[in-house]
């Protein structure tokens, strides 16, 4: 119930004046919330690791580094490739950058000791490349596969 500022009767919320006094009721200020954004319809980007099928979900991110974890030069990659054979694979620390413009999402190869390749393609250090649903990814010898479906 509110109760009416003027005469302190008990009127139903959501009525604009006091039934027993004809007092304008102060109503509380209505604030819609506000939803979050939809994702994409049945879009999920992601990367999945070849061979043991972990994920790292891109999703939310507007960019995201690839590479090796590495506290002491304070590098801390989205992607970590430590536990995924990073090391032995010649993966970089800062290896490559994935981001997304627009609906488009992108990989670029920073520079790695041992090159990024989207399906076999080696990629120009700095340039960023188209990435669609399904293309395979290689950093040195690790092998991702990037997925939005
Ligand atoms: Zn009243």
């Amino acid at each position: 119930m509110v109760k009416c500022p003027a005469c302190g009767a008990d009127n139903m919320p959501g009525q604009a004046f006091c039934d027993a006094c004809g007092a304008a009721l102060a109503a509380p200020p209505v604030v819609p919330p506000v939803p979050p954004p939809p994702p994409p319809v049945g879009i999920r980007p992601r990367l999945v690791v070849a061979g043991t099928g972990v994920q790292f979900d891109l999703g939310g991110k507007a960019e995201a580094l690839i590479g090796r974890e590495d506290p002491v030069s304070g590098v801390f990659p989205d992607v970590d490739l430590t536990p995924h054979g990073g090391e032995e694979g010649g993966v970089s620390r800062r290896h490559a950058k994935v981001s997304v413009r627009g609906n488009q999402w992108l990989i670029e190869d920073l520079n790695s000791t041992n090159f990024t390749f989207v399906n076999n393609q080696k990629l120009n250090p700095g340039v960023p490349q188209p990435l669609k649903d399904g293309d395979q990814v290689r950093l040195g010898r690790v092998v991702l596969t990037f997925q939005t479906s």
